[in-house]
């Protein structure tokens, strides 16, 4: 019999899924992926009645929330419709999206009538020509405007992302904080991964710690420590006389595994249990040689959550361990 809720062997319950739907994207950005991609072929992508199949046995499993992530979730042809579809699972309470807003002027009515009511949007800097280098083609205006048309389409709530290169974009936290609080946004800042191998910088050079850029935002605003969650790994600040919620997500520095509550599903239907780990579970080819055996998938799903394992590893010896790149497996 499938059981109805997902706990893994350290007795953590796992509620939020994280679910790729394309590794495709229409940007480049130097921390993320390298300038020559080769993306996967299309056929070995789940395609997206595949994909809401996976997001509905997960919600029957118990699974709360689940974030749409990519690559860019919204260059994938027709994804209004796992949305929708999506947005209608009774039980789900939050089905939320990872973008990097170029698109967003675009779907952000659509995405208010699915339900969506928060949103991440990836912004690294306010200096245009210094977005356009980062991203390898992005404009910025576009994104700003994605977050305006996001806010009057009825997004409730918007988080910028940022990452932040100690040699490129460090002078940008403060101008990023302060724009998150003049537009009433909340903000995290990302600690760079080694996930994939980049040319472009070293990474230990353009380290910046999530301590050294609270530090940095201490000098102008005066944060205390706040309770807000979301079920994610933020832990977040707030600034006096503001609601905006200042998060940090520390994969080096803080080891939030403990509370870990979620799983990703790569755009190719690998279930990951965890992000700095390797194992793997194909749920596309159950989905492919079992088409509609939903008890099937579900019990896949459950077996499973016995190899998720306590903590990530990025690094052994030194030296990044995990060759995927985000857009594979879904920031
Ligand atoms: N394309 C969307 C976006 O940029 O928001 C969603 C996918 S992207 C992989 C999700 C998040 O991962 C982004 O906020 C991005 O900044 C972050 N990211 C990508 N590569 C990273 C890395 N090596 N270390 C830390 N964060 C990274
Ligand atoms: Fe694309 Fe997002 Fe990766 Fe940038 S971080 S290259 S926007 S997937």
């Amino acid at each position: 019999m499938t059981s109805t809720r997902l706990t893994d062997a350290f007795g953590r319950q796992i509620t939020y899924l994280r679910l790729s739907v394309t590794d495709r994207c229409d940007y480049r950005c130097v921390y993320c992926m390298a300038e020559d991609m080769v993306f996967l072929p299309r056929a070995q992508v789940l395609s997206l009645e595949e994909s809401i199949e996976i997001c509905q046995a997960f919600a029957e499993l118990g699974v709360t929330k689940i974030r749409i992530t990519g690559g860019e979730p919204l260059v994938r042809n027709g994804i209004q419709t796992l949305f929708s579809e999506v947005g209608a699972v009774d039980s789900l309470r939050e089905l939320t999206l990872t973008t990097n807003g170029s698109r967003l002027s675009r779907f952000a009515p659509e995405l208010a009538a699915a339900g969506v009511k928060r949103i991440n949007v990836s912004l690294d800097t306010l200096d245009s020509a210094q977005f356009t280098e980062l991203t390898r083609f992005g404009k910025m205006e576009d994104v700003l405007q994605g977050i305006e048309d996001a806010k009057a389409a009825g997004i409730e709530r918007i988080k910028l992302n940022a990452v932040i290169l100690r040699n490129r974009n460090l002078d940008q936290v403060l101008p990023l904080v302060n724009y998150a609080l003049d537009h009433q946004l909340d903000i995290s800042f990302i600690e760079e991964m080694p996930l994939g191998e980049v040319t472009h910088h070293g990474r230990e050079d353009e380290f910046c710690s999530s301590a050294e850029l609270r530090e940095l935002i201490a000098t102008q605003h005066s944060l205390t420590p706040s309770d807000y969650q979301t079920g994610g790994p933020s832990r977040y600040w707030q600034v006096a006389g503001s609601d905006s919620q200042i998060g940090f997500i520390s994969p080096h520095s803080d080891n939030f595994c403990s509370s870990c509550n979620r799983v990703r599903v790569t755009a190719e239907g690998k279930l990951l249990l965890c992000l700095g780990n390797e194992n793997s579970v194909d749920l596309k080819a159950v989905i492919r040689r079992h088409p509609g055996d939903r008890e099937r998938l579900k019990q896949t799903i459950v077996d499973a959550m016995s190899n998720k394992p306590e903590k990530h590893y990025f690094y052994e010896d030194d030296a990044p361990q995990i060759v995927r790149f985000m857009n594979t497996t879904g920031g």
